[in-house]
Parts: structure tokens; sequence; C-alpha cells
């Protein structure tokens, strides 16, 4: 039995690798146990959305991700070797002060992942491989894991990261509610092929319906495409390159594109599925093990990644000496985004124990940017619960002084000097107080162009360590707020 374990992660898909980056950097004790031998292959969700982005920034990867992915390229349909239509699926946005990432990027997700464990390596971890987690029994004090069928391992907290067809949501005896439409199957793969250019998205469709017969798509960085082909009737394919190569040549009707290596093979079955619970006790559910999406959504990944985000800063509150209430939370402000990202919301937050009313706005949702927490319990005043964008801030951004496993507390004004100094003192380094001031006053930050003032008004803004507005508003609420999100 290990004694020093805090948190074991099961599963290192995104939202596993995640958490365990988070928890590192906080010097949680835990460990991520994978069952697959070896790392995937396979690109998979291939779309980082503008907020998953800037968590990567928080999380000390962006750099590697922004190097090694690019904008989607141009998409074009032909019939047969004629372009009939060119298009785009994001229209070109420029970054401005406060979305710096303003483009969806696109990574295979093998590549991804491996970014996440190269900077868990540099924190000093690994991802166990080879190591299934086969039980668990909780109880007052914590969690006892059996991994590979005999090692026992007691830990305070389980995180099932372990996917969608994962144990550990099933031996909760959590619902895994929705949909699975096993005729509307796409066949996936990573193709190589020199015959077609690598700037655009190349797609073929039948021209009466106008849907998508087959579509190659060119992954940055790589000589391989993303090859994506609905499937009709139900019959299983036979997982072959000849197989790809039959369904290219008949959905394209071109003879001159051939398929060198297929590096990896799937198929996929549309699967809109949403848990009831997110978390039992000490046992949390996150990323495709609490919802599965469809793949036209392309929210999967990224969805994953803002459970984990959310997770673990709370986890690591709570491991040292939060309340532990904050855990609670992050059903509460987890399942109605979920639940909306899957558009299932209204029956399954009926449903959920402890799911309240939607915390999040509509509209740009694909991009996460709108997402938030606003009617949650961790929310208070006018800006509580919003994302906190970012901003100039003298020769730098707000992201450059957000950046890490802290709270920062911004008090506009330089009326605050001394309640800044107060609250460093008791409780830096877990909180960074600073005071902003216009141009021309005296503080520690100075609001170039006025956007954060311009944002806030006026008063303190508690910017969790999460990129989420905790408190806002005046001294008076500030202390009581302090006391339910951080160990004094
Ligand atoms: C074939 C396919 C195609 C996809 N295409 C898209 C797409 O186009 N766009 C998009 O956004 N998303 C897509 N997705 C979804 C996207 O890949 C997922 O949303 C994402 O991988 C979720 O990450 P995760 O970390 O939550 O789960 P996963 O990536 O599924 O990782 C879970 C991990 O847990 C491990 N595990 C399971 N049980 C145990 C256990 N008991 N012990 C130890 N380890 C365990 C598994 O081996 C796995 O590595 C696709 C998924 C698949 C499978």
């Amino acid at each position: 039995m290990n004694g020093t374990t805090q948190v074991l992660i099961v599963g290192a898909g995104p939202t596993g690798l995640t958490l365990a980056v988070d928890l590192a950097r906080r010097g949680v004790s835990f460990r991520i146990v994978e069952r697959s031998p070896e790392h995937p292959a396979g690109s998979r969700g291939k779309g980082l959305q503008p907020r998953t982005q800037e968590v990567f920034d928080d999380l000390g990867v962006i750099g590697e991700i922004l190097a090694t992915g690019r904008v989607y390229p141009p998409i074009r349909a032909y019939a047969g070797d004629r372009v009939v239509w060119e298009g785009r699926m994001h229209e070109p946005r420029e970054p401005t002060a406060d979305v710096p990432y303003p483009m969806v990027l696109m990574q295979p997700q093998w590549r991804t992942e491996r970014i996440l464990r190269d900077r868990l390596a540099e924190l000093g971890h690994r991802v166990e491989l080879g190591t299934e987690a086969t039980a668990f029994e909780q109880d007052a004090d914590g969690v006892t894991v059996t991994l590979n069928g005999s090692e026992r391992v007691r830990c305070a907290y389980l995180v099932g990261a372990d996917g969608g067809r994962g144990s550990v949501r099933g031996q909760l005896g959590v619902t895994f509610e929705g949909e699975t439409f096993e005729t509307e199957r796409m066949l996936l793969g990573d193709v190589r092929t020199a015959d077609l250019g690598r700037e655009y998205w190349h797609t073929w469709a039948d021209m009466a319906t106008q849907t998508t017969r087959v579509a190659l798509c060119p992954l940055p960085g790589t000589d391989v495409f993303q090859f994506t082909a609905p499937l009709t009737g139900d019959e299983a394919p036979e997982l072959s390159p000849a197989t790809f190569q039959k369904i290219f040549d008949e959905g394209s009707g071109r003879t001159d594109v051939r398929f060198t290596d297929v590096t990896w093979m799937s198929v996929y079955r549309v699967n809109i599925r949403m848990a009831g619970r997110f978390r039992v006790g000490r046992v949390f559910l996150a990323g495709d093990a609490a919802h599965v999406h469809s793949p036209a959504g392309g929210q999967g990944l990224n969805t994953g990644v803002q459970d984990a985000y959310n997770l673990g800063w709370k986890l690591a509150a709570v491991l040292g000496g939060a309340p532990e209430r904050l855990l609670d939370t992050y059903e509460e402000e987890r399942l109605p985004v979920a639940a909306d990202v899957l558009g299932i919301s209204t029956a399954l937050y009926g449903r959920a124990k402890r799911g309240e009313q939607g915390a999040h706005e509509r509209g740009e949702e694909t991009q996460q940017l709108l997402l938030g927490y606003r009617d949650g319990a961790l929310a208070v005043g006018e800006r509580g619960g919003e994302r906190a964008p970012d901003a100039r801030l003298g020769d730098g951004r707000l992201f450059d002084v957000l950046r890490g496993p802290h709270f920062t507390l911004l008090a506009l004004g330089p009326a605050h000097a001394g309640l800044v100094e107060e609250i460093n003192a008791v409780y830096g380094p877990a909180i960074r107080a600073h005071t902003v001031v216009r141009p021309g006053e005296t503080g520690d930050l100075t609001d170039t162009d006025g956007g954060i003032h311009g944002h806030y008004g006026r008063g303190l803004v508690l910017i969790r360590p999460d990129g989420y507005v905790g408190y806002h508003g005046d001294a008076g609420g500030l202390e009581d707020y302090l006391v339910t999100v951080a160990a004094g």
C-alpha cells in the first residue's frame, strides 16, 4: 500500500494529463495510471479551441502547441479532380487585447498528449503505462484502488479520466444517459499520401444530398492526413489499408490518389451521453468518462481539458486545508456546462443531484470563451463567474500575472494599497495581490489602455486559479469569500 498518494488519476488521455500537469505544478502527490501498454497514435480530437489554448498557456505548454500546430486550412470541395467550392471553417481573426488566441488550432491528439506528457516529465512525473485500475472501494477517509488486480493503493481522491468506455463510472453506479446511434458511424484514420497538396482540407461530397462522402485533412507537422468518411449500412468494415483506399476511391471517384501507409484506423460510433453525477464521495468523473460527444461538435477533448482545469485547483486547495465543500462545486459548475455542450441540458440537469441552472452563456460556445459559472456558489459580484479576459498591462499582459497555480487579487485604483500588502502577507503565495492603476497613478501594475478598469469598473477582483472571476466587489465581503476557497 502506498501511503503518500493523495490523488490517483485513472487514464492518461488529454483529461488525465491536464489534471496531472496541474497537480504536479501544485506539488500535490499523485499517480496517473494508463492501462494501455503504449501511448496512442491516432489524430482523433484535432481542434484546440481558444479557451483550451488559454489553459495551455497557464500550464506552460502553449509555446510548443503554437509552434507545432496551425490554424485550419481552407476547405476545398471537389467533383472528382475539379474544384467546385472553396471556403473556410473559421474566418481568420487577429489576437486582441482580451483574446490572445482567437483561432481554433489544429493539432493531432497524439501530439497534444505528447506535449502534455513532456511537460509532466519536466515537472518530475510520468504516466504509468500498462497499469489498469481494476477495482476500488471508498470510505470516509479515502479510496483504496486495486491496480492490475493485485497492487493496492490508498489515496484521498480518485479521478476517473478513463474515457467513455471506462469502468470507474460503472463501479460508482452512475448512469450514462443519452443515445448511441449504432447506424451513424464514421471510418476514421490517418493516411499517408504524396498525391494531394497540404494547403487544403480536401472533401468530396454527394452533390445531390450535399453530404460529405470522404475528406482528407492535412495534419500539421506530419505527412499524413486525417481521413473521415461516413459509413452506410450496418456492416462492420474490415479495418485495413485496403478498406481506406477502396472507400476513398469510391467516394471521390479518383484513381490517382494512393495511400502509401495508414498509421491509425478506427470506426467511430456517434454517442451522445452524459453521466448523471460527476462526483460520488471521494471519486470524480472527468472528460469522456463524464460526457461523450458527437464528433461534429469538436468539443470532446476541449471539454475534458476544462473539467480537469476546474478540478485541479480545488483538489489541491482542499488537500491544503480549504473546506471540503469546495469540491462540490466541481459538479455544480461542470455538469451544466457539459450538458449545454452536449445539447441535452434540460432533462439531465433535473436528474443530476447537484446540477443547478446553467452557469453559462450561449452563442460562440464552441470556442468555450463565453462559458462560465455565473450562477454558481463561487460567483460573487457583477463579473463573478465570468472568464477573466486578458488585457494589456504595462509592457506585458494580464495573463502573465495570472499564469501559475495562485489566485490573483486585482485592486483597482491606488486606494487599496494597504489591503494588497495585507493579503500578500497573510495569503501569499497562494494569493498574489496587486494594485492596478491607470497610467500616471501610483501602483504596481499599469492598466495601459484602460481595459481592466473598463471591464470591471472599480473595487476588488479576485481571479481564481482557473481564470474565472470569483469575487468582484468591495473589501467588506472579501475575507468571507477567501475562507470558502483558500487555505489561510
Ligand atoms: C476514434 C475517435 C475519434 C474521435 N474524434 C474526435 C474528433 O474528431 N473531435 C473531437 O473533439 N473529439 C474526438 N474524439 C473524442 C476525443 O478524442 C475525446 O473527447 C478525448 O480523447 C477525451 O479525452 P479523455 O482524456 O477524457 O479520454 P480518452 O482520451 O478516452 O482517455 C481515457 C484513457 O483512459 C484509459 N483507461 C480506461 N480505463 C482504464 C483503467 N481502468 N485503468 C487505466 N486506464 C484506463 C484508456 O486507455 C485511455 O487512454 C474522438 C474519439 C475517438 C475514440
